[in-house]
């Protein structure tokens, strides 16, 4: 009779024990699939990695002086990546002539690619545009662009990288 129990007892333990193994394999799965979506790196690690007037404008949110930077009248044809990190951000068919010195879009290049979140410093309400991917500063979206969209991404040169079609 006590061998019976110990062994119910046995199978019991083992069955729990196997369980808590499974989930914890779940969860080291989840964390790697969101660390393949998004690039997280430290300030630091970043201060290291970026030329420090890219740092200034992606990480600290600076803003590039106007026709200052290499590609508000950039006419070439392809695709504007992250300077941070090379997600593909832009397409040179989405790009407009704005007059306001930055590269202007209308739209990004596909859903997911940017990321948007209200901005309320310097007594401004504004919509910042970041990276989708790595979460750096791009610029900001504001409501006065040109058909289709009516958008203009207002974005910093330093923050874009270009490769040619
Ligand atoms: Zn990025």
């Amino acid at each position: 009779m006590v061998k019976q129990w110990f062994l119910i007892i046995l199978t019991l333990a083992f069955t729990i024990s196997c369980s808590k193994v499974e989930k914890a394999i779940d969860t080291e799965k989840e964390v790697k699939m969101e660390e393949t979506d998004k690039i997280v790196k430290t300030e630091e690690e970043w201060r290291k990695e970026l030329p420090s007037e890219v740092y200034y404008i992606m990480r600290e949110k600076g803003t590039e002086r106007p026709f200052s930077g290499k590609y508000y009248a950039h006419k070439e044809k392809g695709i504007y990546v992250c300077a941070a990190c090379g997600n593909e951000l832009f397409s040179s068919d989405a790009k407009f002539e704005s007059g306001t010195g930055w590269p202007s879009f209308y739209q990004a290049i596909a859903e997911g690619k940017i990321e948007t979140k209200a901005d309320l410093t310097g007594g401004m309400v504004r919509t910042e545009v970041l990276c989708g991917r790595c979460g750096g500063h791009l610029g900001h979206v504001f409501d006065d662009g040109p058909a289709p969209t009516g958008k203009r991404f207002c974005i910093n040169s330093l923050a874009l990288d270009f490769k040619k079609e």
